[in-house]
Formats: C-alpha cells, structure tokens, sequence
C-alpha cells in the first residue's frame, strides 16, 4: 500500500529553509561559515512589542480567541489598511492567520478547484507553487524580465490567461529580487485582471521596506473593480521583526475571508492569543524602530549590490525593497575548480559553502536557475567578509 498521499508527494520541501537549517547546522558544528540565507530581518522584535505580550500572559489572555483572530486585533488592522494603504475593510473582510504564509496557503486552498491555474510571476517566493499544487490547482508561469528588474509585462501576463485562470499572484516588494511595481504597472495589471474577470491575491509582506524614498501601492487601492477581486496579505513577520510570533492577516471579499475562517477553525483554530496581542500593539504604536531598521538595510543593499557588480562574471539589479539581491552568476557555468564542473546554480552553491564557507540559496527555488539569492539581513561586518571571501573563490573558477 502508498504510504503518502499524491497530494503530498507533489511538492518539494521548502528549499529556503532546508539552506538555511544546513548553515545552521554547520555553525553550530563551530564552522565559521557567512549565512546570506536568511528569510528574517537579523534585528530584534522590539521591546515595546515584547512587553506588550507578557502583559498579555499576566493578565491571563492565554485561552482560544474567535478561530479568525480577535475583533480588536481585526479593527487595528482595518485602520492600519486605512491609514496606510487608503483601503476600506470591515473586521468581517479580515481573517488573522498564523504568519502570512497560512493566509496564503488558506486563501488558495478555498478559493481554487482541481485544474484551476493559479499565475505566478517568476522569480516568485518559494511557495506559491506548491500551495498551489497543495490546492490541486495548476501553477503557471510567467517569466519576469530581468532587464526590467524582473517585472512581468502586460503582453506575456494576457498570454498566460485562460478560462481555467482563477489567480494571479503579486509579490510588491518581491521575494527573492526586491522588485517594486509602479502605479502605472499596477494599472496595466488591474485593467487585465478585471478584464478577464480573475482574482489578485496582492501578498505585501515587504511594504514597509521599501528604498530611495520610493512608494509602495496595493494595487487594491487602484479603483473599486480591482479591489473587489483582491485579496491583500500582510503581516506583521517582516516589518517588525517578529517571523516567530506567527502571525499575518488577509482582507478582501468577505465570502472568501468567511471560508479561509472555516478552514482555519477545522485545522489551526486560532493564531497564538500571545502574538495576537503583541501583533495589535506592533500595527497600533507607531515607533522609528522600522525606520532604522530600513536604513541599516539601505546601507547594506547599496555596499552588496557594488561589491556584487564589481565580481567578474556577476551582475545585480539592484533591489526596491525587502532585504534580498538576486545576482545573475549563470557566466560561472562551465566552469571548473579542482577538476569539479559548476553546471547548475546548486553547484555553485554548494561551491560557495564548501570553499568560501558562504551560504547562499540556489535561484532554482524561485524558479530561476540563472541566479543565486543573498540576503542582507546580516551585519555589515558579515556581508564585508562574505564579499570578500565570494570574490576570491568566484576568482578560483577556470
Ligand atoms: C516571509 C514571507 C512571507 C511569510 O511571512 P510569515 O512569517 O508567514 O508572515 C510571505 N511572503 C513572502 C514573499 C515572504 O518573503
């Protein structure tokens, strides 16, 4: 008898986090081994923010809450969409998961049938795919160009639509390659969502970290067709330091939020009680804590992108926003060190950790063989040396 279901035996593992558990396991060995493999911002989750859940444990708020999130936290996010993204929400258009990821992963699962295609723009963050598989749903594919800082284009989006298309995928900042769409991009996609009659789900886990002063815009706040028919996710991960406490949200139409609901009360019940009060006082109070921290990011981001694009055979976009560069390194590919072929960006990563002690993560798992991710939520320190010593093995390649 088949001991996995076929369900689950179609989708990889996350390749971020299996990189990033064998540089883990490599420290911990006491390897001196550089991680740019990190999916997490390298900052503290600030004190106020800390306070406000041991609070929340003396005053005895540990117990179930509504399955959705709690109605105060629901109202504190629907004056953070307000405020922030000028986007109107009622608490019943809001659904409080356990971290982004499980809004998405919820979202596809009510939304999609067997067979319905889901688009998703490559590179993309390591997930959608199998969420979408996960759903039984069919992901598929557009390529982003890289010339244009690995944005889809309106042509290639309305050549990937079919009867069976149900959902488009943006990523605004983008995991893995900081890509930012403009409002006019965003109209263009909007026109052609509302044209075919399919659905957005808008995942905006990076707007607060976002550079040269540029803007970010939920494409949900573009006119009241495209709102409709998107589902804007968020969290709270990212922005505040806070990926261990679990805890992300949804908002949009009010029948698909009420089923995620139902799903999430027949599998997770709610978000941590903990975390949903912390979550609450991280959207409510505004402090400069991210402020800072965009700025140590900006410091970092212009000092790899030089230091990339000074490397023979490398060359970087440079990053909008979040805290990643995605570095074309595919003129590598032929190459030998010792005898040993790099064919792939696996090999070359692997290459990296072995010679350079540096980790970082193949493009493969963003569905884009040509590059290698490396993010900057390290200390400048780290990223000196880890520049240093990539340079001086990429130099090793014959
Ligand atoms: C980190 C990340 C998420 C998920 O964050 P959670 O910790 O689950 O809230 C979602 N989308 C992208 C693109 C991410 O990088």
């Amino acid at each position: 008898m088949q001991k996995l279901s076929d369900r689950i035996t179609s989708i990889r593992p996350s390749a971020t986090l299996a990189i990033t558990a064998k540089i883990k396991t490599l420290c911990s060995q006491g390897i001196d081994v550089i991680g740019f493999g990190a999916g997490e911002p390298d900052f503290d989750t600030p004190e106020y923010i800390k306070n406000a859940a041991i609070s929340s444990i003396k005053n005895g708020f540990t117990k179930y809450t509504p399955a959705s999130g709690t109605l105060e936290l629901k109202n504190a996010i629907c004056d953070k969409f307000k405020n922030d993204n000028g986007l109107d929400y009622t608490p019943e258009q809001v659904i409080v998961s356990c971290g982004a990821k499980h809004s998405l992963y919820n979202l596809i699962q009510v939304m999609c049938n067997p067979d319905d295609e889901v688009i998703i723009p490559i590179p993309y963050w390591v997930s959608y795919p199998d969420m979408a598989k996960l759903a039984g749903a069919k992901p598929v594919f557009i390529q982003g160009v890289e010339k244009n800082a690995f944005k889809i284009v309106p042509d290639e989006l309305e050549n990937a639509i079919t009867e069976k298309t149900k959902i488009l995928i943006i990523n605004s900042p983008s995991n893995p390659c900081g890509t930012l769409y403009s409002k006019e991009e965003l109209i263009e996609i909007a026109d052609i969502a509302c044209k075919h009659d399919i659905y957005v789900i808008s995942d905006e886990i990076y707007e607060e970290i976002i550079y040269d002063g540029l803007q970010h815009i939920s494409i949900a706040f573009l006119n009241s067709d495209i709102k409709e028919r998107t589902i804007v996710v968020n969290g709270v991960s990212k922005t505040y330091s806070m990926t261990g406490w679990r805890i992300g949200y949804a908002a949009g139409d009010a029948d698909i939020i009420k089923a995620a609901g139902k799903l999430q009360s027949q599998s997770t019940s709610n978000p941590t009680s903990i975390s949903q009060k912390a979550a609450l006082t991280a959207i409510q109070e505004k402090t400069n804590d991210v402020v800072k921290m965009v700025s140590e990011f900006s410091k970092r981001r212009d000092y790899i992108v030089e230091r990339l694009n000074d490397m023979d055979n490398v060359s970087c976009q440079k990053p909008k926003g979040a805290f990643y560069v995605f570095p074309n390194i595919s003129a590598y590919y032929g190459k030998e060190h010792d005898g040993n072929r790099i064919s792939t960006d696996i090999d070359l990563c692997n290459f990296l950790l072995d010679t350079a002690k540096v980790g970082v993560i193949p493009g493969s798992a963003f569905g884009s063989p040509n590059h290698i991710r490396m993010s900057y939520a390290t200390s400048m320190e780290n990223i000196k040396e880890g520049m240093n010593r990539m340079e001086s093995a990429l130099n090793e390649l014959r």
